[in-house]
């Protein structure tokens, strides 16, 4: 088995962009999954090149390693990549979260770090200040309140400045914890209990966000990622970002995007929410597939797929068209305000046909309030229609409601009655489609955190001490007294109510 300094150096000799500074003060930039997908994150990426434009400051990331039980079990201390040394030494951790199922792998990775997970027992102790940010923290991040000092909430770029202007200013733990909590965005659990600040909004002037290294070591393997807007002008029902949550969609014009982009970058991977709402995809797409380039964006609507568009898409390398589905039938997609209709879908297997792709990719959820197994039929008789025009695959996942959508506060549809509609649909297409779904159990325990508080945070790690399994979640829960969740009846939000 190669040393965990075997595998750093070596991903370190395959990266491009890596910055190594030296400075009196340092921070791990500490992403609790596995280089591979931390590595593909955008916001991880950012603070990395914020935080080192600090001339007091270096930023070295560090990652959950690949092997976590291999890693507990030799008990050597987790490494930061570009010194290689302990994590634990650093006088601050700063955690990217990304949702909810992270929660656990978190405190994997501060235990390897050495660090006491719970705040508590950090105190009064010459510990690392532990920062969190993230894209959990757009929803719901109480269930942290147990283990972090302090928060950004929501995009951090402008307030991360102001806070390591307070955590360079003072070693003292109380101190930082009063100033940091004055800050407007930030979150300290100690101070402010459950109560939350608002979501911070990035100045536009720093818009697009764009990657510092490329790596072949991630799944999108040496791809350059860059944002091409922010937010999102839609309103769908269940979605974290939708319009009300950053004030709709901000752009970032195609001229300054290419500016970005390296000479030697072979693929560009466009990030964003809504990234085919950008009113100049298809240009951007086309100069990117002229330049000889492969290119990958982070989102497809439906409703935007023209001829042009997915034949650009083609000459960027594309092979599978994905987009979204979003439900089972007409009906639910509608109570969601989604835009996929019919129409839409059909015309995306035709247009997947007509530009040869191999797949056509439908993401959908299922055990949406409301649903019954009439919803589930209907899509089995479209999907069945589609895959005469094209071969399917689709993505499934259970719905799981969300803080700060209208749908918070509905309940889990239930472990059996998703494997109940999960089957049905994979029974009904058995040899028409390819059906991925993802795990209703893990779903659950997804739902838990994204509706719960401090308790449920914490039931989080009994759950990872007796082994992290979904019988061990559901015991932990139990014994938190945090199911079942709350229940109230469907209300969706009329349009006035987040016309922005
Ligand atoms: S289009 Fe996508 S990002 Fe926008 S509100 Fe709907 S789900 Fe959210």
């Amino acid at each position: 088995m190669p040393s965990q300094r075997d595998i750093i150096r070596q991903r370190l000799a395959r990266e491009r962009g890596t910055l190594f500074r030296d400075a009196p003060d340092r921070v791990a930039l500490l992403y609790p999954s596995p280089y591979s997908v931390g590595m593909s994150s955008l916001g991880f990426q950012l603070m990395y090149r914020a935080l080192n434009e600090r001339p007091e400051m270096v930023a070295e990331r560090a990652f959950l390693p690949d092997d976590v039980a291999g890693a507990l079990q030799s008990r050597e201390p987790l490494l930061t990549y570009e010194s290689q040394r302990p994590v634990g030494d650093c006088p601050v951790i700063a955690l990217s979260v990304a949702y909810e199922g992270e929660l656990g792998t978190m405190l994997q990775a501060l235990e390897l770090a050495g660090v006491p997970v719970f705040r508590e027992d950090r105190e009064g102790g010459r510990y690392p200040f532990i920062l969190c940010g993230g894209p959990l923290t757009f929803s719901n991040p109480v269930p942290l309140a147990a283990y972090v000092d302090a928060v950004i909430i929501g995009e951090a770029e402008d307030v991360v400045h102001q806070v390591f202007d307070v955590l360079l200013s003072t070693h003292d733990r109380a101190q930082r914890e009063r100033k940091l909590a004055e800050i407007d965005h930030v979150w300290v659990p100690g101070l402010h209990g459950e109560a939350l600040p608002p979501v911070a909004k990035a100045r536009d002037e720093l818009l697009p966000a764009y990657a510092q290294i490329m790596t072949p070591d991630t799944e999108l393997s040496d791809m350059f990622l860059i944002e091409t807007e922010r937010g999102c002008s839609r309103g769908c029902q269940y979605c974290v970002m939708r319009r009300s949550t950053n004030g709709g969609m901000r752009l970032a014009p195609i001229e300054k995007i290419l500016s970005i982009i390296p000479d030697d970058a072979k693929k560009v991977g466009l990030v964003g929410a809504a990234v085919s709402d950008h009113p100049k995809i298809v240009e951007l797409v086309n100069t990117l597939a002229d330049q000889g380039r492969g290119v990958g964006l982070s989102s497809l609507r439906p409703d935007r797929l023209t001829d042009a568009f997915v034949g650009a898409l083609k000459r960027g390398g594309y092979r599978t068209l994905t987009t979204a589905m979003d439900g089972p039938s007409e009906r639910l997609r509608a109570m969601l305000e989604r835009h996929a209709k019919v129409k839409h879908l059909e015309r995306a297997a035709a247009l997947a046909r007509a530009h040869q792709m191999q797949t056509l990719k439908l993401y959908l959820m299922v055990g949406l309030p409301g649903e019954t197994d009439e919803d589930i039929d209907e899509c089995v008789a479209f999907v069945t229609q589609l895959s005469k025009v094209n071969p399917i695959a689709l993505g499934i996942a259970p719905f799981v409601s969300k803080r700060k959508t209208p749908l918070d506060g509905l309940p889990f549809a239930g472990i059996e009655v998703v494997e109940g509609r999960l089957d049905r649909l994979r029974k009904g297409l058995k040899g028409r489609a390819d059906v991925r779904p993802t795990s209703a159990r893990w779903a659950w325990i997804e739902w838990v955190l994204a509706q719960g508080g401090e308790r449920a945070g914490r039931a989080v790690y009994d759950a990872m001490r007796a082994g992290g399994r979904f019988a061990d979640y559901r015991k932990a829960f139990e014994a938190a007294g945090v199911v079942p969740g709350k229940r109230r009846k469907l209300m969706v939000v009329k349009a006035s109510e987040d016309a922005s």
